[in-house]
């Protein structure tokens, strides 16, 4: 009729309609290859469009998928639709690169040995300034490890007191990511002597929680060249890390942060209560666990609870944290149950309003965290997360 008419009809509704666009990849186990999708988000009702990129082809019209949000898009992120975890590997357009590019700046955190028990409310300090949490991993440094890390202070008189203090004890090493984070990061930490720390800045992280010059709490990259070479030391883009994790296998219980808690931002909360009730936390990773691995760790609920597929479901929605957590004795696994509370938050929050499920808990499927429900499997699980999932 009017070609004029309907290109002006077409124009605001496609503006209104903002999307992002991204390249991911997915491996396809069955042809043995890398497939390549286009894949766009439309924020306003959160849904999902997909474009085989080899074959020129619509692979997924455009349906919605409540579990996925702006949050969980930046390169590296990984993501599950219909049970295929996609990994983000590029911006598919400039207006997406221009408008997520500089929220996505990464740097690398390090909670070290002496703060390792305030990682709670480490974690919720990065989140009260928007930064986001991409990768978590515990490990012990031998010293090799750590001078390697330390290389360009070989020469300081402070070299050995370093190495000494960050291979004293497991430390969390931490990819993070927001807004101008390399700087930010720093500036939350605070100076580098922590007794400078509290009388210049009182309120950063170092003047909180560290101890002198040497044990300061934490470590931030000091510029996007060296979060780049640190993020690689801790997290190699190969995926095989050769530092040592740190799980105990002993008196100890498994306890996974589910995805939705952790998309809800309460990784923080969740372990401040942990280790404010005097459980030690004695290895930590963050997991993107595939459909497989998920049914194959909750096999025993098969045929018993009602919920097992809903369970899997969740179990990969998204990055989970796995936890080893650790007591003075064999009850650890009773008395951490004990205060994850029931399975179900509802009963959680009228019989016991103080547990993990009842504070953190939506239902019964999203109920914050997985604990293990048989002392005599405690090892088990973690041996599962720790020894034999790939992290
Ligand atoms: P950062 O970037 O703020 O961590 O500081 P540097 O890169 O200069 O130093 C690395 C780490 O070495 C610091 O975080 C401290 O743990 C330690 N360190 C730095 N300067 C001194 C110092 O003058 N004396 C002592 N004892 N330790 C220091
Ligand atoms: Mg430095």
């Amino acid at each position: 009729m009017f070609p004029g008419y309907s290109d002006a009809y077409i124009e605001p509704s496609s503006a209104q309609d903002e999307r992002y666009s991204f390249i991911t990849e997915w491996y396809d186990p069955q042809a043995a290859l890398i497939r390549r999708y286009q894949f766009l988000y439309y924020p306003k009702d959160s849904s999902v469009e997909m474009y085989d990129i080899k074959n020129r082809r619509k692979f997924l019209s455009r349906t919605k998928f409540d579990h996925v949000k702006v949050e969980d898009l930046y390169i590296g992120s990984k993501l599950s639709i219909y049970s295929r975890q996609l990994t983000f590997v590029d911006f598919g357009d400039r207006f997406t690169e221009s408008k997520m590019g500089n929220k996505n700046e990464k740097t690398l955190a390090i909670v070290k040995p002496d703060a390792v028990s305030k990682l709670g409310t480490i974690i919720n300090c990065l989140k009260e300034n928007d930064i986001q949490v991409c990768k978590a991993k515990m490990v012990q440094l031998t010293r090799k490890d750590a001078a390697i890390f330390y290389e360009e202070h070989q020469s300081k008189p402070f070299y050995n007191p370093l190495l000494d203090y960050m291979t004293s004890g497991p430390v969390v090493a931490m990819e993070i990511m927001g807004s101008d984070a390399v700087k930010q990061w720093r500036k939350l930490l605070g100076p580098t002597d922590s007794n400078a720390a509290r009388e210049q800045e009182p309120t950063s992280l170092r003047a909180m929680f560290g101890t002198d010059n040497t044990k300061n709490a934490a470590h931030g990259s000091d510029s996007a060249t060296s979060a780049k070479r640190e993020i690689e030391f801790f997290f190699p883009s190969s995926g095989k890390s050769k530092l040592a994790g740190t799980a105990k296998y002993e008196n100890c219980t498994c306890c996974v942060i589910k995805p939705h808690a952790v998309k809800s931002g309460l990784i923080g909360d969740i372990l401040s209560v942990i280790q404010d009730a005097g459980f030690a936390v004695t290895d930590l990773s963050m997991q993107n666990i595939e459909k497989a691995n998920a049914e194959e760790f909750y096999e025993v609920y098969k045929s018993v609870v009602a919920e097992y597929q809903s369970m899997v479901n969740e179990l990969c929605n998204g990055p989970c944290v796995a936890l080893e957590i650790t007591g003075k004795d064999q009850d650890t696994a009773n008395r951490f149950r004990e205060f994850c509370g029931p399975a179900d938050p509802e009963i959680a929050r009228h019989l016991r309003p103080k547990t993990i499920r009842a504070m953190f808990g939506k239902d019964k499927i999203q109920n914050a965290v997985h604990c293990t429900d048989l002392p005599d499997d405690g090892i088990l699980e973690v041996e599962y997360f720790f020894r034999i999932l790939p992290h």
